[in-house]
């Protein structure tokens, strides 16, 4: 007979779905070829990153997002955290935010709000939705790169966050244009300070 006691929860490996510890994030195997946490400029506004966009790290993100893996989410957190750690040591936050999807309330499942829930308690931070999206838009990665900036301008609102130091998360940064509408508007509503952080990011040759 099983008890609760026999149970052991396990989590499994984004990369190759092998099983491994509550307390790791990835197998041994994949561990050793994990990529450091890198930095893109947006404008002057710092994003970090935990890996590029590609190969398995891609996969691993497509599963996530549209497979059902949502429980990658925890091990996804924890390597943001370390690229927050490494690349954004010298700055300090007040909340963590995310990049918000149109209808927000009408959606159960915004990837990037997920990973900000995840991040926000590895940092002890409070996570909050400081943003709005006003408009349903296109597909940004449907569009050309010269498209992209108009497909976003002007889509966003902020709450009040005067004073405030703030950490934004998305899920994926390609041509930046999103996350760069998003620190605008949020300077606009009072922020002091705007640092991003995204799971991975799309490298353009
Ligand atoms: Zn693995």
């Amino acid at each position: 007979m099983i008890t609760p006691g026999d149970i052991i929860f396990t989590r499994k490996c984004p990369f190759c779905a092998e099983v491994i510890k509550l307390n790791k994030s990835e197998c041994a195997s994949c561990r050793d070829g994990l990529p450091s946490s890198s930095l893109r400029k947006i404008g002057t506004y710092k994003c970090a990153y935990a890996f590029p966009y590609s190969g398995e790290y891609r996969k691993a993100v497509l599963e996530y997002k549209f497979n059902g893996k949502h429980y990658y989410c925890a091990s996804f957190a924890e390597y943001m955290k370390s690229a927050v750690d490494a690349q954004l040591a010298d700055c300090s936050f007040d909340v963590v935010t995310y990049v918000p999807i149109y209808g927000e309330k009408r959606y159960r499942f915004n990837h990037s709000r997920t990973l900000a829930k995840h991040l926000s308690r590895l940092l002890s931070l409070p996570c909050e939705q400081l943003l709005v999206k006003t408009k349903h838009t296109q597909k940004q990665h449907l569009l050309s790169l010269d498209d992209r900036r108009h497909n976003v301008s002007g889509v966003f609102s902020s709450v009040d966050v005067s004073g405030k130091n703030i950490l934004l998360v998305d899920d994926i940064i390609t041509s930046g244009y999103t996350l760069a509408e998003c620190i605008r508007t949020l300077k606009y509503g009072g922020a002091n300070s705007v640092f991003c952080v995204t799971l991975c990011a799309v490298i353009f040759d």
